[in-house]
């Protein structure tokens, strides 16, 4: 069935199928399918989205899940057998695909190359995969920050606010983080070298908050909540501002949206509010990479991973996304090799 309100383990069952074929089916044989096993699964907000019954103002641009059918997410494969000119097997690669051991894909265009093994492989579900890349894109190219600036980023012990922070301290701004437990917020100073960070469940009054961490006015929010969170950014902000709209998880399990209600403080304080997508910026993935994998290697940028083992306790790992109890990137091992 499609889900209603916060999602529960009980949405998701694990089923067995028949017998596991470990080559390309002779009827696709024609096409350019590429057969993988799944090793790494992972768990994003979106799929909650897609969980929605088809006909809300969500479905067209997330299409949703079919129910009884495996949920489809990113991961990172390894290759088996292809038919693809560029792929061969024993090619590890990380993109779309499904909640299942081994997985016959037929369109590989959301597929990447993974060339750079001397990372922890897991580490294509988060920072050098997709998360990864919407913190560089929703940073970098919708935020145009300079030095200096005062930048807030909500979820920010998150897949991706856990690295928009880190890119903003690289670049020599004062970082502010927000995180749904002391734990967090201490991980947030003092490994990832935020400025400040605070407990949004311990603030009766998040516009004080605000207020008492950026004096001054926020210049960059990167957005991850909506919601109340949004509605006390905007009193915070300052003259041309920006605000790059990555995502609203504070939202997504309700039917309506709900808490925002001082947009007028785009116009007063001339703020540029800007969504985006992520796959809009995956030409940009090579740039990234160059970027980011001497960051890793360096020591410069860390990340931590909420590593759950098995297929089995997929859904739960999924769920916990919902109640913050998730910390750091939240990644299913299916397989090691
Ligand atoms: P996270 O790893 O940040 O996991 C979700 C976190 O959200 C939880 O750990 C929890 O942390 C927080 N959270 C959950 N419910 C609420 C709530 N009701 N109010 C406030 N916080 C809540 O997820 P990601 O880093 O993968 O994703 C972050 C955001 O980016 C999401 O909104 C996602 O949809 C969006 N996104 C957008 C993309 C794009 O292309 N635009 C691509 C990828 C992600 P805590 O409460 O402890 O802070």
């Amino acid at each position: 069935n499609y889900v209603e309100g916060v999602p529960k383990e009980s949405d998701m069952y694990i089923s067995d199928t028949a017998t596991i074929k470990l080559k390309v089916p002779h009827e696709e044989e024609a096409s350019p399918s590429v057969l993988v096993k799944n090793l790494y699964l992972s768990c994003d907000p979106v799929m909650r989205i897609r969980m929605r019954k088809p006909g809300d103002e969500t479905s067209s641009y997330f299409t949703p899940f079919a129910p009884g059918s495996p949920i489809v997410g990113y991961g990172v494969s390894k290759v088996v057998d292809s038919k693809h000119p560029e792929f061969k097997a024993g090619d590890l690669v990380w993109g779309i695909t499904k909640w299942e051991e081994y997985i016959l894909i037929k369109n590989t265009q959301s597929f990447f190359k993974i060339n750079h093994t001397d990372v922890p492989l897991s580490y294509y579900t988060g920072i050098l995969g997709m998360p990864g890349m919407t913190a560089y894109a929703g940073f970098y190219e919708v935020c145009n920050p300079k030095k200096g600036e005062y930048v807030y980023v909500s979820s920010a012990f998150g897949a991706v606010g856990q690295l928009v922070g880190q890119f903003a301290k690289l670049m020599g701004c004062y970082v502010v983080g927000s995180a749904g437990s002391q734990e967090k917020v201490d991980i947030l100073k003092n490994k990832f070298g935020f400025d400040e960070a605070f407990n949004y469940k311990e603030e009766a009054d998040l516009t004080a908050a605000l207020k008492r961490y950026f004096p001054q006015g926020i210049d960059i929010y990167f957005e991850n909540v909506g919601g109340k969170m949004l509605d006390a950014v905007l009193l915070n902000m300052r003259l041309h501002g920006r605000i790059a709209v990555c995502g609203m998880i504070s939202q997504y399990n309700f039917e309506q949206h709900q808490g925002v209600t001082n947009l007028m403080h785009l116009v007063y304080k001339r703020v540029r509010m800007e969504g985006f997508f992520v796959p809009d910026f995956y030409h940009l993935y090579p740039k990234f990479l160059d970027l980011v994998v001497p960051f890793i290697k360096q020591g410069n940028i860390t990340y931590v991973e909420d590593i759950v083992e098995g297929l089995e306790n997929g859904p739960a790992s999924l769920v916990r996304l919902f109640s913050g109890r998730n910390a750091g990137k939240a990644v299913v091992v299916v397989a090691r090799e």
